[in-house]
Protein backbone atom coordinates (compact mmCIF):
# COMPACT_ATOMS: atom_id res chain seq x y z
CA UNK A 1 0.00 0.00 0.00
CA UNK A 2 1.20 3.15 -0.99
CA UNK A 3 1.83 6.08 1.58
CA UNK A 4 -1.22 8.23 2.54
CA UNK A 5 -1.94 10.57 -0.64
CA UNK A 6 -2.23 14.20 0.69
CA UNK A 7 -1.30 16.95 -1.97
CA UNK A 8 0.25 19.86 -1.77
CA UNK A 9 -2.71 22.00 -2.14
CA UNK A 10 -4.35 20.31 0.41
CA UNK A 11 -1.50 20.30 2.89
CA UNK A 12 -1.42 24.00 2.38
CA UNK A 13 -5.09 24.72 2.37
CA UNK A 14 -5.09 22.32 5.62
CA UNK A 15 -1.99 24.03 7.66
CA UNK A 16 -3.55 27.98 6.46
CA UNK A 17 -6.79 26.93 7.72
CA UNK A 18 -5.58 25.47 11.50
CA UNK A 19 -3.08 28.47 11.58
CA UNK A 20 -5.63 31.17 11.02
CA UNK A 21 -7.99 29.08 13.43
CA UNK A 22 -5.29 29.53 15.85
CA UNK A 23 -4.68 33.43 15.81
CA UNK A 24 -8.48 33.53 15.47
CA UNK A 25 -8.54 31.94 18.62
CA UNK A 26 -5.79 33.51 20.13
CA UNK A 27 -7.23 36.95 19.33
CA UNK A 28 -10.56 35.64 20.84
CA UNK A 29 -8.84 34.37 23.97
CA UNK A 30 -7.48 37.73 24.63
CA UNK A 31 -10.12 40.06 23.56
CA UNK A 32 -11.82 37.44 26.10
CA UNK A 33 -10.00 38.51 28.91
CA UNK A 34 -9.94 41.90 28.41
CA UNK A 35 -13.98 41.63 28.29
CA UNK A 36 -13.58 39.82 32.12
CA UNK A 37 -11.19 42.27 32.89
CA UNK A 38 -13.63 45.43 32.18
CA UNK A 39 -16.31 43.55 33.81
CA UNK A 40 -15.01 43.24 36.76
CA UNK A 41 -13.27 46.33 37.22
CA UNK A 42 -14.50 48.83 39.74
CA UNK A 43 -16.04 52.11 39.06
CA UNK A 44 -15.50 55.04 40.91
CA UNK A 45 -16.63 58.89 40.71
CA UNK A 46 -14.14 61.61 40.78
CA UNK A 47 -14.96 62.76 43.92
CA UNK A 48 -12.53 63.95 47.34
CA UNK A 49 -13.62 59.86 48.61
CA UNK A 50 -11.15 58.71 45.43
CA UNK A 51 -8.29 60.03 47.41
CA UNK A 52 -9.30 58.57 50.51
CA UNK A 53 -9.56 55.34 49.08
CA UNK A 54 -6.31 55.29 47.66
CA UNK A 55 -4.73 56.62 50.24
CA UNK A 56 -5.59 52.99 52.05
CA UNK A 57 -5.06 51.01 49.27
CA UNK A 58 -2.08 49.42 48.95
CA UNK A 59 0.84 51.34 47.29
CA UNK A 60 -1.77 54.19 46.25
CA UNK A 61 -2.69 52.32 43.52
CA UNK A 62 -6.04 50.19 42.01
CA UNK A 63 -4.53 48.16 39.09
CA UNK A 64 -7.91 48.24 37.22
CA UNK A 65 -10.58 50.62 37.12
CA UNK A 66 -13.17 52.70 35.74
CA UNK A 67 -13.27 56.79 35.77
CA UNK A 68 -15.51 59.01 33.91
CA UNK A 69 -14.88 62.52 33.85
CA UNK A 70 -15.29 66.00 31.87
CA UNK A 71 -12.31 66.68 29.67
CA UNK A 72 -10.10 70.06 30.46
CA UNK A 73 -6.79 70.93 29.41
CA UNK A 74 -3.77 71.03 32.03
CA UNK A 75 -2.66 74.72 30.03
CA UNK A 76 -3.43 76.16 26.91
CA UNK A 77 -5.68 73.93 24.98
CA UNK A 78 -5.42 73.24 21.28
CA UNK A 79 -7.80 75.45 18.74
CA UNK A 80 -8.54 73.70 15.22
CA UNK A 81 -7.51 74.57 12.44
CA UNK A 82 -10.49 74.76 10.61
CA UNK A 83 -13.32 76.01 12.82
CA UNK A 84 -12.06 77.98 15.29
CA UNK A 85 -14.42 77.69 17.69
CA UNK A 86 -13.20 74.00 18.51
CA UNK A 87 -10.79 73.96 21.41
CA UNK A 88 -9.47 70.63 22.65
CA UNK A 89 -6.90 68.72 24.17
CA UNK A 90 -5.20 66.24 21.25
CA UNK A 91 -5.70 66.77 17.67
CA UNK A 92 -5.03 64.73 14.72
CA UNK A 93 -4.52 65.97 11.39
CA UNK A 94 -4.16 63.33 8.08
CA UNK A 95 -4.14 63.81 4.31
CA UNK A 96 -4.74 61.20 2.48
CA UNK A 97 -4.34 61.18 -1.36
CA UNK A 98 -6.63 58.57 -3.35
CA UNK A 99 -5.91 57.42 -6.50
CA UNK A 100 -7.28 54.60 -9.01
CA UNK A 101 -5.04 51.76 -10.14
CA UNK A 102 -5.62 49.86 -13.23
CA UNK A 103 -5.85 46.08 -12.18
CA UNK A 104 -4.51 44.34 -15.17
CA UNK A 105 -5.80 40.87 -14.02
CA UNK A 106 -9.33 41.96 -12.73
CA UNK A 107 -9.53 44.43 -15.48
CA UNK A 108 -11.22 47.09 -12.97
CA UNK A 109 -10.13 50.20 -11.51
CA UNK A 110 -9.07 49.45 -7.80
CA UNK A 111 -8.82 52.49 -5.13
CA UNK A 112 -5.50 53.13 -3.68
CA UNK A 113 -5.03 55.54 -0.62
CA UNK A 114 -1.67 56.82 0.39
CA UNK A 115 -0.74 58.94 3.46
CA UNK A 116 0.54 62.34 2.46
CA UNK A 117 0.81 63.84 5.57
CA UNK A 118 0.17 63.11 9.21
CA UNK A 119 0.52 65.15 12.57
CA UNK A 120 -0.84 64.61 16.20
CA UNK A 121 -0.57 67.30 18.83
CA UNK A 122 -1.29 66.71 22.43
CA UNK A 123 -1.30 68.62 25.42
CA UNK A 124 -1.89 67.53 29.44
CA UNK A 125 -5.48 67.49 30.31
CA UNK A 126 -7.42 66.00 33.15
CA UNK A 127 -10.78 64.44 34.06
CA UNK A 128 -12.63 66.68 36.04
CA UNK A 129 -15.22 65.21 38.58
CA UNK A 130 -17.26 66.88 41.57
CA UNK A 131 -15.61 69.48 44.10
CA UNK A 132 -13.38 70.33 41.39
CA UNK A 133 -11.38 66.74 41.80
CA UNK A 134 -9.16 66.01 39.46
CA UNK A 135 -7.47 62.80 37.75
CA UNK A 136 -4.99 63.70 35.00
CA UNK A 137 -4.89 61.33 32.19
CA UNK A 138 -0.92 60.13 31.56
CA UNK A 139 -0.16 58.78 28.11
CA UNK A 140 -3.29 59.58 25.76
CA UNK A 141 -2.33 57.98 22.77
CA UNK A 142 -1.48 54.79 24.15
CA UNK A 143 -5.18 54.07 25.14
CA UNK A 144 -7.75 52.47 22.61
CA UNK A 145 -11.29 52.90 21.92
CA UNK A 146 -12.78 55.92 20.49
CA UNK A 147 -11.75 59.18 21.86
CA UNK A 148 -11.77 61.78 19.14
CA UNK A 149 -14.33 63.39 16.84
CA UNK A 150 -13.75 64.55 13.73
CA UNK A 151 -13.84 67.88 13.24
CA UNK A 152 -13.05 68.57 9.54
CA UNK A 153 -13.28 66.37 6.57
CA UNK A 154 -13.07 67.97 3.00
CA UNK A 155 -12.42 66.42 0.01
CA UNK A 156 -10.63 68.08 -2.92
CA UNK A 157 -11.19 66.65 -6.00
CA UNK A 158 -8.73 66.81 -9.08
CA UNK A 159 -9.71 68.69 -12.27
CA UNK A 160 -8.40 67.18 -15.56
CA UNK A 161 -7.55 68.28 -19.15
CA UNK A 162 -7.97 65.99 -21.96
CA UNK A 163 -4.59 65.30 -21.67
CA UNK A 164 -4.50 64.43 -18.44
CA UNK A 165 -7.45 61.88 -19.08
CA UNK A 166 -5.81 60.39 -22.02
CA UNK A 167 -2.14 60.19 -20.14
CA UNK A 168 -4.09 58.43 -17.23
CA UNK A 169 -5.21 55.77 -19.37
CA UNK A 170 -1.37 55.28 -20.54
CA UNK A 171 -0.04 55.13 -17.49
CA UNK A 172 -3.14 52.76 -15.37
CA UNK A 173 -3.15 55.80 -12.53
CA UNK A 174 -5.75 58.23 -12.27
CA UNK A 175 -5.20 60.66 -9.24
CA UNK A 176 -9.32 61.56 -7.45
CA UNK A 177 -8.40 64.06 -5.02
CA UNK A 178 -7.07 64.52 -1.55
CA UNK A 179 -9.12 64.01 2.04
CA UNK A 180 -8.28 66.01 4.87
CA UNK A 181 -9.65 65.24 7.96
CA UNK A 182 -8.83 66.58 10.99
CA UNK A 183 -10.09 64.90 14.71
CA UNK A 184 -10.28 66.10 18.66
CA UNK A 185 -10.84 65.41 21.98
CA UNK A 186 -12.87 68.43 22.53
CA UNK A 187 -12.57 70.48 26.09
CA UNK A 188 -15.75 69.65 27.75
CA UNK A 189 -16.32 66.00 26.49
CA UNK A 190 -17.34 63.52 29.01
CA UNK A 191 -14.53 60.84 28.81
CA UNK A 192 -14.39 57.28 30.33
CA UNK A 193 -10.99 55.88 31.10
CA UNK A 194 -10.29 52.35 32.09
CA UNK A 195 -6.80 51.87 33.32
CA UNK A 196 -4.44 52.14 36.61
CA UNK A 197 -5.26 54.61 39.30
CA UNK A 198 -2.54 56.32 41.18
CA UNK A 199 -2.42 58.93 44.02
CA UNK A 200 0.79 60.30 43.23
CA UNK A 201 3.36 61.44 46.15
CA UNK A 202 2.56 65.43 45.43
CA UNK A 203 -1.45 64.35 45.83
CA UNK A 204 -2.39 64.42 42.39
CA UNK A 205 -4.57 61.29 41.22
CA UNK A 206 -3.23 60.18 38.07
CA UNK A 207 -4.68 57.57 35.13
CA UNK A 208 -2.08 55.73 33.13
CA UNK A 209 -1.95 52.33 31.17
CA UNK A 210 -1.71 49.59 33.80
CA UNK A 211 1.50 48.16 34.16
CA UNK A 212 0.17 44.33 34.22
CA UNK A 213 0.15 44.46 30.47
CA UNK A 214 -4.02 44.75 30.29
CA UNK A 215 -5.61 46.98 27.25
CA UNK A 216 -5.67 50.53 28.30
CA UNK A 217 -9.01 52.44 26.97
CA UNK A 218 -10.64 56.02 26.98
CA UNK A 219 -13.57 56.83 25.06
CA UNK A 220 -16.24 59.51 24.62
CA UNK A 221 -19.26 57.00 24.52
CA UNK A 222 -20.21 55.80 27.60
CA UNK A 223 -18.66 52.45 30.09
CA UNK A 224 -21.49 50.23 28.59
CA UNK A 225 -21.14 51.11 24.83
CA UNK A 226 -17.39 50.58 25.34
CA UNK A 227 -18.11 47.15 26.92
CA UNK A 228 -20.63 46.40 23.78
CA UNK A 229 -17.98 47.19 21.10
CA UNK A 230 -15.61 44.90 23.19
CA UNK A 231 -18.20 42.32 23.10
CA UNK A 232 -18.75 42.26 19.41
CA UNK A 233 -14.90 42.57 18.93
CA UNK A 234 -14.65 38.90 20.73
CA UNK A 235 -17.52 37.81 19.00
CA UNK A 236 -15.98 38.62 15.60
CA UNK A 237 -12.96 36.60 16.89
CA UNK A 238 -15.00 33.48 17.85
CA UNK A 239 -16.99 33.72 14.52
CA UNK A 240 -13.74 33.79 12.39
CA UNK A 241 -11.94 30.91 14.32
CA UNK A 242 -14.83 28.65 13.73
CA UNK A 243 -15.17 29.54 10.37
CA UNK A 244 -11.32 28.36 9.81
CA UNK A 245 -11.91 25.43 11.90
CA UNK A 246 -14.33 24.31 9.64
CA UNK A 247 -12.76 25.05 7.15
CA UNK A 248 -9.71 22.96 8.25
CA UNK A 249 -12.17 19.78 9.11
CA UNK A 250 -13.60 19.98 5.40
CA UNK A 251 -10.44 19.81 3.87
CA UNK A 252 -9.83 16.77 6.34
CA UNK A 253 -13.36 14.75 4.99
CA UNK A 254 -11.93 15.45 1.62
CA UNK A 255 -9.13 14.59 1.82
CA UNK A 256 -10.21 11.42 3.56
CA UNK A 257 -13.10 11.27 0.88
CA UNK A 258 -10.75 11.04 -1.76
CA UNK A 259 -8.52 8.20 0.11
CA UNK A 260 -11.48 5.68 0.50
CA UNK A 261 -12.52 6.30 -2.83
CA UNK A 262 -8.83 5.22 -4.16
CA UNK A 263 -8.98 2.31 -1.66
CA UNK A 264 -12.31 1.15 -3.14
CA UNK A 265 -11.02 1.60 -6.19
CA UNK A 266 -8.06 -0.40 -5.84
CA UNK A 267 -9.91 -3.23 -3.53
CA UNK A 268 -12.29 -3.48 -6.90
CA UNK A 269 -9.82 -3.74 -9.81
CA UNK A 270 -7.99 -6.87 -7.26
CA UNK A 271 -11.18 -8.46 -7.23
CA UNK A 272 -11.65 -8.10 -10.89
CA UNK A 273 -8.01 -9.22 -11.33
CA UNK A 274 -8.77 -12.09 -9.36
CA UNK A 275 -12.28 -13.07 -11.46
CA UNK A 276 -10.31 -12.42 -14.66
CA UNK A 277 -7.54 -15.04 -13.66
CA UNK A 278 -10.14 -17.69 -12.30
CA UNK A 279 -11.66 -17.57 -15.50
CA UNK A 280 -8.76 -17.81 -17.47
CA UNK A 281 -7.77 -20.97 -15.87
CA UNK A 282 -11.12 -22.33 -16.31
CA UNK A 283 -10.49 -21.74 -19.94
CA UNK A 284 -7.43 -22.83 -20.21
CA UNK A 285 -8.96 -26.02 -18.32
CA UNK A 286 -11.59 -26.67 -20.52
CA UNK A 287 -9.46 -25.99 -23.85
CA UNK A 288 -6.88 -28.90 -22.08
CA UNK A 289 -9.56 -31.40 -22.37
CA UNK A 290 -10.65 -30.29 -25.86
CA UNK A 291 -6.78 -30.40 -27.19
CA UNK A 292 -5.16 -32.32 -24.83
CA UNK A 293 -2.69 -29.40 -23.81
CA UNK A 294 -2.78 -25.90 -21.74
CA UNK A 295 -0.84 -23.90 -23.70
CA UNK A 296 -2.18 -22.33 -26.77
CA UNK A 297 -1.34 -23.80 -30.35
CA UNK A 298 -0.41 -21.05 -31.93
CA UNK A 299 3.12 -20.34 -30.25
CA UNK A 300 5.07 -16.70 -30.30
CA UNK A 301 4.41 -15.81 -33.39
CA UNK A 302 1.03 -15.42 -32.89
CA UNK A 303 1.42 -13.76 -29.45
CA UNK A 304 3.57 -10.95 -31.29
CA UNK A 305 1.11 -11.02 -34.22
CA UNK A 306 -1.75 -10.15 -31.69
CA UNK A 307 0.33 -8.03 -29.13
CA UNK A 308 -1.15 -5.54 -26.79
CA UNK A 309 -1.75 -2.05 -28.30
CA UNK A 310 -0.26 -0.72 -25.17
CA UNK A 311 2.83 -3.01 -24.09
CA UNK A 312 3.26 -4.66 -27.13
CA UNK A 313 5.01 -7.40 -24.84
CA UNK A 314 1.86 -9.34 -24.24
CA UNK A 315 -1.01 -11.31 -26.17
CA UNK A 316 -4.09 -9.71 -25.95
CA UNK A 317 -5.98 -11.30 -24.10
CA UNK A 318 -9.05 -9.75 -22.84
CA UNK A 319 -12.28 -8.81 -24.53
CA UNK A 320 -13.68 -5.37 -23.51
CA UNK A 321 -17.40 -5.48 -23.06
CA UNK A 322 -20.12 -4.03 -24.61
CA UNK A 323 -18.06 -2.51 -27.32
CA UNK A 324 -16.29 -5.75 -27.75
CA UNK A 325 -12.92 -4.60 -28.68
CA UNK A 326 -10.00 -6.59 -28.20
CA UNK A 327 -6.80 -4.42 -28.23
CA UNK A 328 -4.76 -4.60 -24.89
CA UNK A 329 -3.87 -6.95 -22.18
CA UNK A 330 -5.41 -7.82 -18.73
CA UNK A 331 -2.32 -5.64 -17.04
CA UNK A 332 -3.00 -2.94 -19.62
CA UNK A 333 -6.55 -2.61 -19.31
CA UNK A 334 -6.21 -2.72 -14.83
CA UNK A 335 -3.79 0.04 -15.77
CA UNK A 336 -6.17 2.39 -17.36
CA UNK A 337 -7.10 5.83 -15.99
CA UNK A 338 -10.63 5.97 -17.14
CA UNK A 339 -12.86 2.82 -17.86
CA UNK A 340 -12.88 3.86 -21.43
CA UNK A 341 -11.63 1.33 -24.70
CA UNK A 342 -8.86 2.84 -26.27
CA UNK A 343 -10.24 2.19 -29.30
CA UNK A 344 -13.56 3.64 -29.56
CA UNK A 345 -14.09 5.70 -26.09
CA UNK A 346 -17.29 3.51 -25.06
CA UNK A 347 -17.79 2.90 -21.21
CA UNK A 348 -16.48 -0.93 -20.16
CA UNK A 349 -19.22 -2.44 -18.23
CA UNK A 350 -17.30 -5.62 -18.43
CA UNK A 351 -14.17 -7.50 -18.89
CA UNK A 352 -13.59 -11.00 -19.97
CA UNK A 353 -10.80 -13.53 -20.97
CA UNK A 354 -10.09 -14.40 -24.80
CA UNK A 355 -9.21 -18.06 -25.47
CA UNK A 356 -8.49 -19.56 -28.89
CA UNK A 357 -8.97 -22.86 -29.48
ZN1 LIG B 1 -0.46 -4.74 -22.51
ZN1 LIG C 1 -14.18 -0.41 -28.18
Amino acid sequence: MDGFPVKITEAACLGASLALSGICYYLYRKSRTTLDKLDDAPHFAIDGKLKDILKVTPGACLQYAVVEGAVQPAGEPLTSHFQKEFVGVLQKFLLREHRLVWNSLSRTWADSERVLHHRVNAVPFVLVGSNETTVRVLCPLQASGLYMETTHEKFHQVNYGLGDIIGQYLSGEKLKGQLETEEMLKVGSTLTGVGELILDTDGTLNLRPPSDGSQYFLSITDFDTLLGEQESIALWWKALAIASALAGAAVVLWVGRRYYYELKLRWEREQERKAFERLQTEGSQARALVTGSETPQDGAEEHIENACVICLSQPRNCILLDCGHVCCCHSCYQAFPHRRCPICRQSISRVVPLFHV
